[in-house]
């Protein structure tokens, strides 16, 4: 009796602490959320991101509260002797919120860490045909893992973000796969507001998805990268890439594409300057 007295008394403890934990980070998101935006970061924001520029002011406002919340929360790591300042901060940020404006959520559910190396860097690989394992390396611009590090060359950010019509931005790539990766797998399907837009979804996704497999196989030109090719989720990394920054030729080759990604991300960046 008194053992199962103790035991819920312990579970009661453990629920009201998860939920404090949860109440007290909802209450400082809100708090980061609504704080005055630095000068100095909008100046960094209108110097690095010229998606930025691009936006309507209400929502450059609403990217504000974003950057404010994802400082505030994220844990940056410098790698290879990389440190990290404000503008590393801001302009990785600034470009992965654009992913969340308009959305429900402020922040990235499984983000933690984010690692930046100064330069693109190596990554030991291991793959398998089944009988033979075989070690190699792999050079990367970024990478995003299933519980929470997104891996990032400061190099290839300032590379990305400085050209807005090339459809190639590292951060806005790895923080796709982020959102991808919030259900658990890695498939090119993130978590859709309703259940009923998932039909639709793969529909359009897998459809898109074939046709640039067939565009690579015939080496015909393709709006979207053809390294999406590699897999769905690659995929959805790569048709965000092109949403935001060759939206109107997505609208043009692409639509049902464009009507499915302008519905997720709540975002026209066709009607854009
Ligand atoms: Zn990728």
């Amino acid at each position: 009796m008194l053992i199962g007295i103790l035991a819920i008394l312990a579970l009661g403890l453990l629920l009201a602490f998860f939920l404090g934990k949860r109440v007290f980070r909802h209450a400082k998101r809100k708090r980061l959320f609504a704080a005055t935006f630095p000068e100095e970061f909008k100046q960094i924001v209108c110097r690095n991101v010229p998606l930025y520029n691009c936006l309507p002011d209400s929502l450059k406002e609403q990217l504000h509260g974003l950057v404010s919340v994802f400082i505030g929360e994220a844990d940056f790591e410098g790698c290879g002797g990389l440190e990290i300042t404000d503008e590393i901060r801001v302009t990785i940020a600034a470009q992965a919120s654009m992913l969340l404006l308009n959305r429900k959520a402020i922040y990235f559910r499984k983000l933690r860490t984010i690692l930046v190396y100064p330069h693109t860097y190596v990554a030991r690989t291991v793959s398998s045909n089944g009988t033979i394992t075989v070690n190699g390396q792999s050079v990367r611009l970024g990478e995003s893992w299933q519980n929470g590090p997104v891996v990032l060359a400061w190099d290839s950010v300032k590379g990305g973000t400085l050209n807005i019509t090339d459809a190639r931005n590292v951060v806005l790539h790895e923080f796709a796969h982020q959102l991808d990766q919030e259900d658990g797998s890695a498939d090119g399907a993130p978590i859709l507001e309703r259940r009923s837009r998932y039909t639709a979804w793969a529909r359009v996704l897998s459809k898109e998805y074939e046709v640039l497999q067939k565009n690579k196989r015939k080496r015909r030109r393709s709006v979207l990268n053809k390294y999406g090719a590699t897999n769905p989720a690659e995929f959805f990394a790569v048709a965000t890439e092109t949403f935001f920054e060759k939206p109107k030729q997505m609208v043009k080759k692409h639509p049902e594409l464009y009507d499915e990604l302008r519905n997720y991300y709540k975002l026209d960046p066709a009607k854009w300057v």
